[in-house]
């Protein structure tokens, strides 16, 4: 089926100033000003009202977070004692509130223009250790495109890390899972729905041992790899005296400087180091919000791109950033970034490219993040028609500029899973209400 997306209000592409052509999962014809598609198209949607951009893809997340937003017990806390205070929480994590959990959160990130999320997941009390099968599910059921990875903890307190012995596993048992998870649903090549990755949590909750493993297995099924780095001073300050080097020298001691890596966070990187990364093809995924709410500090996004290294947007877990809106980390990071580097340094059209083209490029993706014929058709579509945007002049700069953080319309692979701002046959206001429900009981809140 041939759908043209005709006239938009505007669009992030060149020469389409009359629409795309859509024909099935892929962007088939890009229309320019004063032509026709080439071909007959079967249907038209009116794009009249409408900013279309490429989908957002979300690199960096944790889903089950979605349950301790705002927890009294870790508000005002920097990330070392926010974790320990919420591990004991997360470790009461069961199948009916991660699935919800998942819901949830693929919801907002699709309400909010996100056609392609990643999801760290790295908490497997007993009784879930088919967490990951359930967010495929759910993925699924959704239209989601997803790339999820296989977290992992196994350094506890009792051997000198940071999580309670309660949230860790075995290395042999994470491995055996993680490949277990890569032959059950591992997709390969463009267009893949879901994709396994494979995601040590942090220096801090997990051995040399498995970091290095986990790096041959990735090798050995040719998928990506994923973990928080360079986030706190703390972290600097744990590797310094547990393995005595800075963070990216124990990486590099683990097997990890490659090019299928892709970093959380990167904030406390020096310059020489942010050459290493690009040496060795590692893109890193910037987490604005998260990182302003934890006051972590800033990652040099700019600096990284000067030098060569591919920068995503990551909305990181939803109870450090407490919601997952991916178009309003596009505004946090160009606000941010714009503070450090100055007006003319970064745009609004960078920070779209980053939760776009720089996105695709930490998850691996060359067939995504852009409106471009043979691309996926991947499409999120905004209305200005909020009060926020009322006398707005450039629409693609109000959608940055203004706030925008709802889509009107969008597409993951040729299908539309949000309507007029909905999502098909998801009651909203009913899982918002059964998710508070299962938060309470799991935080024991009254
Ligand atoms: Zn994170």
């Amino acid at each position: 089926m041939r759908l043209w997306i005709k006239d938009p209000l505007a669009i992030l592409a060149d020469d389409a100033e009359r629409g795309i052509v859509v024909d099935g999962s892929l962007i088939a014809e890009l229309v320019p000003a004063g032509r026709e598609p080439a071909l007959p198209v079967d249907a038209v949607f009116d794009a009249g009202e409408h900013v279309v951009i490429p989908g957002l893809i979300n690199t960096h997340h944790h889903f089950y977070q979605t349950l301790t937003r705002a927890l009294p017990a870790a508000l005002d806390k920097e990330l070392f004692p926010w974790l320990q205070a919420l591990y004991p929480v997360w470790a009461r994590l069961d199948e009916e509130a991660l699935r919800s959990a998942v819901r949830v959160a693929m919801a907002e990130l699709m309400l909010s223009g996100c056609t392609t999320t990643t999801d760290h997941h790295y908490v497997f009390p007993a009784g879930l250790e088919n967490a990951i099968d359930i967010e495929v599910e759910v993925a699924k059921q959704l239209g989601m495109r997803a790339v999820l990875t296989r977290g992992s903890m196994n350094l506890s307190v009792r051997d000198g890390g940071l999580p309670p012995d309660s949230v860790v596993q075995d290395e042999d048992t994470i491995l055996e899972d993680s490949q277990r998870l890569i032959e059950a649903h591992h997709e390969r090549g463009a267009g893949a729905m879901v994709q396994i990755a494979l995601a040590p949590c942090s220096p801090f909750s997990v051995t040399r041992s498995l970091m290095g493993r986990t790096a041959e297995l990735a090798a050995r099924f040719d998928v990506r790899l994923h973990t928080h780095l360079a986030e706190t001073q703390d972290e600097n300050a744990f590797c310094v005296e547990k393995f005595g080097c800075r963070p990216l020298d124990y990486l590099e001691d683990c097997g990890w400087l490659n090019d299928r890596v892709w970093l959380a966070h990167g904030i406390h990187f020096d310059e020489a180091e942010i050459g290493r990364l690009a040496a060795a093809g590692i893109s890193v995924s910037h987490c604005a919000c998260s990182n302003q709410a934890l006051a972590s500090g800033m990652c040099p996004v700019h600096g990284m791109e000067r030098a060569g290294v591919a920068v995503g947007l990551g909305w990181d877990g939803s109870a450090s950033a407490d919601s997952s809106n991916l178009m309003q980390e596009v505004r946090a990071a160009f606000l941010l970034q714009r503070l450090q580097y100055g007006v003319t340094a970064v745009s609004h059209r960078d920070a779209l490219r980053w939760a776009t083209a720089g996105s695709a490029a930490c998850i691996g993706r060359p067939d995504l993040g852009r409106i471009a014929a043979g691309f996926q058709a991947d499409l999120a579509l905004f209305k200005l028609d909020e009060l926020r945007f009322a006398g707005h002049g450039n629409p693609l700069a109000a959608l940055v500029l203004c706030g925008a953080h709802r889509a009107d319309q969008v597409m993951i692979a040729g299908r539309w899973t949000v309507e007029q701002g909905s999502i098909p046959g998801l009651d909203i206001a009913e899982l918002a209400r059964s998710h508070q429900a299962i938060s309470r009981r799991m935080t024991g809140a009254a």
